[in-house]
Parts: structure tokens; sequence; C-alpha cells
């Protein structure tokens, strides 16, 4: 491909078969971004991808475990080839495990849970930045969660968001004057998988888990992955410039 080809933004999502790696791919395609769809496996990126393609942007499925550092290194030069130098970075993979209490939490689970976010996003980060740095322009987004300010039986999970939060600030530091800007979003109750997830594990029907979830958010509802996709972006934009190393609570209230 020719330098002109590659003259469009490139952005990496993560996890973006569904929920709000989709969400987020999709709005950025939107906003005139070629989006490199990354998933645990590539058939099930398609839907995201036909979605941005049939809407006239530019997608490619991407499989990849974010926690795999060949594979990570292998996803961002096939991304950075197909569609060019990748310059907008969101670390959105992330899975949760079972609630237990960190007496009972096995080996496999911690390792299994911080692995996605937090060995993920450094793995795509390190792969990723040197392109930012190359072009002298970058945003990183990274998926933390309100879980970061504790979250009881999730210590695996928490842990790993609260890492990130701590990540994204020394990326923040660390590629600042490169025009490199790093910021975290965390998300409160989103409507997604995850917590259908979380609905079935308390033995509650979905709609009961978002009532009950809404009662206790200021705005009187829950999140939809489209709240954060608006929120990404917002951050990628070449206006947020100035606006890096900080965490957006996008919770539908404030979060203590
Ligand atoms: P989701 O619906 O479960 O989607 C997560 C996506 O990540 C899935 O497509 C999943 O693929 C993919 N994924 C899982 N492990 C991966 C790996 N190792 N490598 C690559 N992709 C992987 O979750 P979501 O609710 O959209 O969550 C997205 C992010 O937001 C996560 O980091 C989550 O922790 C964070 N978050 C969510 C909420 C919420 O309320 N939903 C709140 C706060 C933060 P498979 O389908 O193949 O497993």
């Amino acid at each position: 491909m020719t330098h002109t080809a590659h003259a469009q933004r490139v952005a990496i999502v993560t996890g973006a078969a569904r929920g709000i790696g989709a969400a987020v791919a999709k709005r950025l395609a939107r906003d005139g971004l070629a989006v490199g769809v990354v998933d645990l496996n590539e058939a099930e990126c398609a839907g995201t991808v036909k979605a941005i393609t049939s809407n006239g942007g530019t997608a490619a499925a991407v499989a990849a475990d974010v926690a795999d550092e060949t594979a990570v290194t292998a996803a961002v030069a096939q991304i950075a080839s197909e569609l060019g130098s990748p310059t907008v970075l969101v670390n959105n993979a992330g899975i949760g495990g079972p609630d237990v209490g960190v007496a009972e939490m096995t080996t496999q689970q911690w390792d299994a849970v911080t692995g996605v976010s937090l060995r993920g996003a450094f793995f795509l980060t390190r792969a990723v930045s040197p392109h930012m740095v190359a072009a002298g322009w970058g945003r990183i987004i990274n998926m933390s969660s309100i879980s970061a300010l504790g979250d009881s039986g999730r210590a695996d999970y928490a842990s790993a968001k609260a890492g990130l939060i701590g990540f994204t600030k020394t990326l923040a530091l660390q590629l600042g004057r490169q025009g490199v800007t790093a910021n975290a979003i965390a998300p409160g109750f989103i409507v997604s998988d995850m917590t259908r997830t979380s609905a079935r594990r308390r033995g509650r029907a979905f709609e009961e888990h978002q009532r009950l979830a809404a009662q206790a958010i200021p705005v009187g509802r829950v999140g939809q992955p489209e709240d954060i996709a608006h929120t990404a972006s917002f951050l990628a934009s070449p206006g947020a410039g100035f606006l890096s190393g900080q965490v957006i609570y996008v919770a539908g209230g404030p979060v203590d």
C-alpha cells in the first residue's frame, strides 16, 4: 500500500467482537478511523467488521489473545500492514471470574483475570506505542472500571482495573512529550454479556439485575455500550490533546 492509502488514522480496539469494544470500534469508524477489530476469535469479529464496512467504514478482523505476547506482536504487525500505522489504542478486552473471597480464589483465576486486563494492555501498548511515537501523535485509552475502587468478591478484577490506572498515569508521563495522551475510562454498570453473566451468577433475571442497579445510579438508569463509546470518541479526538493521565468515571453519577 502507498503512503496515501494509509493517510486515514488507524485505531486498534481489543475485545471488539461484542459489548463495549464493539460499540467503541463502530463509533471510532464513524469518526473516520480505520479500525483493527481484535478479539479471541476472528469469526466472532465479523459482526463488528460488517457493521463498519456496510456503513462505508474501514475495518479488519484480527484474532489474538491479548494475554499472549506473540499473538499480540503478530496482530499489531498485521494491522499496521493492512490498515496503516496505529495511533489510537483502546485496551478494552477484559474478563471477570466468579465472585469469591480471597482465601478461595485460585491462582488460575487471578492469572486469567489480571492477564487479560493488565498484561494484555501492557503487551498492546508496548507493541503500538512505537507507532505513535514515530507519528508524533497518539491516544491510549484503557478500560478500567469503578471496581478499581474496591469490589467485594473480585480481588482479581479490582486489582487489574486499579493497576490499569497506575499504568495509564505512567504512560501519560512517559509519552506526553511525544504527542501521546493516555487516559482511562472507568465504566459503571453497562449492559453487556459481562453484566448478563453477573446476573446469572447471582441467580437473578437480567431485567431485575438492571432494575436493582439503576436504583443506585443517580441518573436513574444503567449504562449502554454507546455511553462508553461516546467517551472514547472524545478521548481519541484531536481536540482532547491537553487531557492526559485522567480517569473518567462513566457511571451515571459520582463514585467514591
Ligand atoms: P464482554 O461483553 O464480555 O466483551 C468482552 C470482549 O472481550 C469479548 O468479545 C471477549 O471475547 C473479549 N475477550 C475476552 N478475553 C480476551 C482476550 N484474552 N483477548 C482478546 N479478547 C478477549 O464485556 P464488556 O462488558 O463489553 O466489557 C468490556 C470492558 O469493559 C472490559 O475490560 C470490562 O472489564 C470493562 N467494564 C465493563 C463493565 C460492564 O458493566 N459491562 C463495567 C466496567 C468495566 P469472547 O466473547 O470470545 O470471550
